[in-house]
């Protein structure tokens, strides 16, 4: 593919911070499965910026990090409330039911893609008798899939809620560097100041090659933690070359100046289309992500000019930006966007 596209942020390469420490790593030899001095510097680097002794693990993707973090927190009788848009209900192709061994997923109707202290009361309340699987944790994304970002108060209503019903509470933050951007906040004033039992922290959205952060705020949680990821096949052998990306990230914040430049982004795009006629945003643009309405002729138009995105929230265009995003190729892109939307 020579010219950029923005269908999604996994698009990018790796960024320079990331791949460097992976070339530091990648000298002599190290201890394995995760006994490296890499892995101990990324783990230390996380209790910093959190500034708590949480339990780090290291897995490869996303759609591990969640379930695992999920099935550590349940039984088989037990459910997770999640929004009907959350990535682990939509894309992870039953893997949080699979990990868990049953656990069922309790889907609050939603749709701008959070979840709200309503409609998990709803949920927890709608069935208490024992032919019904008892609920046990609520996930959030952070931010969410359709790019919205939840405040701390609103994190702190939600787990007050969860506090009440004795559930615990799990944060998916594919995205969390893009939240924290867009909050301008400490990362510890979204998660366990405000109730977060368990974070997903990604790396591959914000610049790694691959790789994400599991963090137990409460330690007791994660209890055997590490036989689960060995089970399903989450350990690496040569961990420093998971763990060690993230030093470089964690260095001089280059997690943040990483999702600061795929969130200005997409408020540019968004700023630069707002007046094109027959467009419209969908959402409003708080992290990396733009999400168009547009007649599906408009839509066709882009495609033809050769423009990828995908359309399954809602049947808008999704663009989303890393932290590589071209300021010339989102030009030509509102570009194409004003040209197109005539096409009515
Ligand atoms: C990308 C993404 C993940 C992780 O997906 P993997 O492909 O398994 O790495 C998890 N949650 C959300 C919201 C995502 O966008």
């Amino acid at each position: 593919m020579k010219e950029q596209q923005f269908a999604s942020d996994n698009y990018a390469g790796v960024c320079p911070e990331a791949w460097q420490a992976m070339q530091e790593a990648n000298q002599g030899s190290a201890m394995a499965y995760g006994d490296d001095e890499w892995t101990e510097l990324a783990s230390n680097g996380f209790r910093t910026l959190f500034g708590i002794d949480c339990e780090v693990f290291f897995v490869f993707n996303g759609t591990a990090a969640n379930s695992l973090a999920l099935a550590s927190l349940c039984q088989s009788y037990h459910s997770v409330i999640c929004s009907s848009t959350a990535h682990i209900e939509t894309d992870e192709c039953g893997a949080p039911e699979f990990f868990s061994n049953g656990s069922k997923l309790l889907i609050a109707p939603s749709h701008e893609g959070k979840l709200t202290p309503d409609a998990i009361r709803t949920l927890v309340l709608s069935r208490t008798d024992i032919h019904f699987p008892k609920p046990r944790v609520v996930t959030i994304t952070q931010p969410t899939e359709t790019g919205l970002v939840y405040t701390a108060d609103e994190i702190k209503a939600i787990s007050d809620v969860c506090k009440t019903y004795h559930l615990k509470l799990h944060m998916d933050g594919a995205r969390f560097a893009h939240a924290c951007e867009f909050l301008q906040c400490d990362p510890a004033d979204i998660t366990w100041k405000v109730g977060v039992d368990v974070l997903c922290f990604g790396g591959t959205k914000n610049g790694m090659a691959v790789g994400e952060a599991v963090l137990f705020f409460d330690k007791h949680l994660a209890e055997d933690f590490d036989y689960r990821c060995k089970q399903s096949g989450q350990l690496a052998s040569k961990m420093r070359f998971l763990s060690a990306p993230w030093v470089g990230m964690l260095k001089n914040d280059a997690w943040l100046t990483n999702a600061r430049r795929a969130n200005e982004s997409a408020r540019y795009l968004a700023e630069q289309i707002k007046d094109i006629p027959n467009v419209e945003l969908m959402f409003p643009v708080q992290a990396n992500g733009v999400f168009l309405k547009a007649p599906e002729k408009v839509l066709d138009g882009l495609r033809e000019r050769g423009w990828r995105f995908y359309t399954f929230i809602g049947g808008g265009a999704r663009f989303m930006f890393a932290w590589d995003a071209q300021r010339s190729r989102i030009d030509t892109l509102v570009q194409d966007i004003k040209e197109c939307s005539t096409l009515i």
